[in-house]
């Protein structure tokens, strides 16, 4: 992750949010952000300061613990919570107000060469989205240095499977019940359009 994401070890602090709470509406509504970054996110944070406090995991930054603790079934509380913290932060990142249209031309290229058209790309985002059951996350990874589309589950991240994360879209139903109800594909289609931030998906391409 880049400098502006990047976490230090405990106690773990609730980054900033890169905009203000209002500047995502009305695709994402300043109540939602309030509810999702004001309660949840902090709440993984605050969980996970006290999951680690005088464990073997109090000196580790963000990414060791993920590293240490993912698959690991006695240390799931943690690894939850860790992986949380640092998904949302990468979401707030994901995003961006006046984002969506065209990624700049390095970025485009790539993604033209491993989907043949940005709309492609942007399809399998969606399809990702709507094929995840029950709460998640969908990503744009690298996979070498191949462009992929994949999805994970609750907490999980794809730095576990060798995958480099670009961005990431969060699909757990607190990210859009507020504004969207159910319905999610007009949640992940307004983001893709209207605020997906492609200058944040280059600089963790490089
Ligand atoms: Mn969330």
């Amino acid at each position: 992750m880049n400098n502006d994401t990047s976490e230090k070890a405990a106690p773990h602090v609730l980054p900033f949010l890169p905009y203000a709470d209002n500047a995502l509406d009305p695709v994402i509504s300043a109540n939602t952000i309030g509810f999702h970054y004001g309660k949840h996110h902090k709440g993984y944070v605050e969980n996970l300061n006290k999951l680690v406090a005088g464990t073997e995991f109090a000196n580790l930054t963000l990414e060791q613990i993920i590293a240490q603790t993912a698959g690991k079934a006695d240390k799931s509380a943690i690894f939850n919570n860790a992986a949380q913290t640092w998904n949302h932060t990468f979401y707030w990142h994901s995003l961006k107000p006046k984002g969506g249209g065209e990624p700049p031309a390095v970025l485009k290229k790539k993604i033209e060469i491993s989907f043949g058209t940005l709309d492609a790309c942007k399809k399998e985002l969606a399809t990702a989205a709507m094929a995840q059951f029950g709460s998640g996350w969908v990503w744009l990874v690298l996979n070498g240095d191949t462009l992929e589309v994949t999805k994970t589950a609750n907490a999980e991240v794809p730095m576990t499977a060798g995958l480099k994360p670009l961005l990431t879209i969060d699909v757990w139903e607190h990210a859009y019940y507020l504004d969207y109800q159910n319905r999610r594909a007009d949640y992940v289609s307004a983001i893709l359009d209207k605020l997906i931030n492609w200058e944040f998906a280059l600089q963790n391409a490089s």
